[in-house]
């Protein structure tokens, strides 16, 4: 039977149905039900239908939901991370780590939920003002269009879900087409909330139908997680809506010469380069080591990548699976072959069997190859001698992309430095630029993107003000 897709919190089935496949071995993943037009509609209607009433919901019912949410999915854990191993071919170890942040992710947005409160503004600071108040709430600026990339299947999905719930504002979720399965499931999890009908749907529909929904005036708000063409795509097509961009990178780290451990340094590095085969928009791709310590970190980095296991991502001793399919490996493959004829040395790696390519570290790399300068999203780091942190900093803010970065450096002058210098949303000091936390903000800036997520900042940039200002008190 085919996995049943949401509309307005109920599962429907239609006759059309579509495979997901795990790309590995091209076996089946599962199958769903595909939205019909009418099924769109009604899921987009019934959003806008109930926005008044799911923005009226106490907080306690809100927060109530969001924390059933976090405690389901870690109940059952272990079958959301198969099934995000399944379709995202997600090495295991990494697809039950996810589904440990996602349920942090819901149960951060419950306390947001019940502490989101606005605040009180004196106005009498000016003779015009005296007696006067304003009382600034917040409020949902309308139904969200929630878009989803393949490569966390259920985090992101909580990311914008979340947020959503916790202020009241309905959301529609079109989750990639590669993984929509574990969106799915989740929907099974929703639906045991009691929220009011129309508040969320997950409709697995295809990029046709989902850049109608991105024009459909009914649903203002558009968060989008996903590539750069697509998503600045989005942003000119809704040039009215508040539009949410996170986007791509091809994210840096810095080794700056007092690091004092360059074995944990390597460790970093090697483990979220390659990690989910480098298909995180926050994977190591670009290494900037001070002249000091780029040969020994080099060195180390390479022996420790070529210690990581690759294979079947359902294996718990898989460290780098394939990529999520044939055509993302062959595009890594010719970026490879394009740097080494540039003149790159490929220190390891850089063969490919079907979707899997080998975790590759490439030295001496040209600033201008597509590995380099464009998204990798691949298993492929570029580790690189510098004269300076200064060098380092400047090659790091030469990049189109701004999303994090990290800085290996006990100094604290380096790291304020580096951290009001770099042009990025944030700055990992003492680590990879890999490093999230669910609650933190975090987005980018330049071609990465606009806005920023984590519970609290994604649920401020859901609502707007509204002011009520209060005479004679
Ligand atoms: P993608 O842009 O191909 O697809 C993302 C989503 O957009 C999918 O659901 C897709 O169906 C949908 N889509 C495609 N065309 C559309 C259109 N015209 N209108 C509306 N929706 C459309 O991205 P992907 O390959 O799934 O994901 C990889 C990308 O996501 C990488 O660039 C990665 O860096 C980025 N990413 C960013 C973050 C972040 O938080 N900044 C996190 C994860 C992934």
């Amino acid at each position: 039977m085919s996995t049943p897709f949401w509309v307005a919190g109920k599962p429907v089935t239609r006759a059309e149905t579509a495979v997901v496949r795990h790309s590995y071995d091209d076996s089946e993943a599962g199958t769903h039900a595909v939205p019909a037009d009418a099924d769109v509609e009604e899921a987009v209607a019934a959003a806008h239908a109930v926005r008044a009433e799911a923005a009226a919901l106490p907080a306690h019912v809100r927060a109530g939901a969001l924390d059933h949410v976090s405690r389901a999915l870690t109940e059952r854990a272990e079958e959301f991370a198969a099934l995000i191993t399944a379709e995202s071919a997600k090495p295991i170890k990494w697809a039950r780590a996810e589904v440990g942040r996602a349920a942090s992710t819901f149960r951060w947005a419950a306390e947001e939920a019940r502490r989101f409160a606005g605040e009180l503004q004196r106005l009498d600071t000016d003779p015009g003002g005296t007696g006067r108040f304003a009382l600034v709430r917040r409020v949902p600026r309308g139904p969200v269009l929630g878009i989803t990339p393949f490569n966390f299947p259920l985090n992101l999905v909580a990311h914008k879900v979340a947020p959503a719930i916790a202020v009241g504002a309905p959301i529609v979720l079109k989750p990639a087409p590669a993984t929509p399965l574990t969106a799915l499931a989740l929907g099974e999890v929703l639906a045991e909330t009691g929220l009011p009908a129309g508040s969320w749907s997950v409709l697995p529909v295809g990029n046709d139908a989902a850049a109608r929904l991105v024009t459909d005036p009914r649903l203002p708000v558009v968060s989008f997680t996903g590539s750069v063409p697509v998503g600045w795509g989005i942003r000119d097509a809704a040039p009215r809506k508040h539009v949410t961009l996170e986007l791509g990178g091809n994210a840096a780290v810095i080794v700056a010469p007092d690091w004092p451990d360059l074995d944990f340094a390597a460790e970093r590095i090697a483990t979220f380069a390659m990690y989910q085969a480098g298909q995180s928009c926050i994977s190591v791709q670009r290494v900037y080591a001070h002249a000091d310590v780029f040969g020994e970190l080099s060195e180390r980095v390479v022996a420790k990548v070529r210690a990581l296991g690759t294979g079947d991502p359902r294996s718990p001793r898989t460290d780098v699976g394939p990529l999520i399919n044939t055509a993302a490996a062959r595009r890594v493959e010719s970026w490879i072959d394009e740097a080494v004829a540039a003149g790159a040395r490929r220190d390891t790696g850089g063969g490919r069997h079907g979707a899997t390519v080998a975790p590759t570290v490439l030295t001496h790399v040209p600033e201008d190859v597509s590995v380099q300068a464009d998204e990798v999203f691949g298993p492929v780091v570029s580790v690189n001698r510098v004269a300076s942190v200064d060098e380092a900093l400047r090659l790091v803010n030469a990049s189109r992309f701004g999303l994090q970065a990290g800085v290996f450096t006990r100094d604290l002058p380096t790291a304020f430095h580096a951290s009001a210098t770099l042009d990025v949303g944030g700055v990992v000091v003492g680590d990879v630029p890999s490093f999230r936390a669910d609650q933190m903000p975090y987005g980018g800036v330049k071609d990465s993107g606009v806005g920023r997520e984590g519970p609290a900042a994604a649920m401020t940039d859901l609502t707007e003000e509204r002011v009520t200002v209060l005479t004679g008190l």
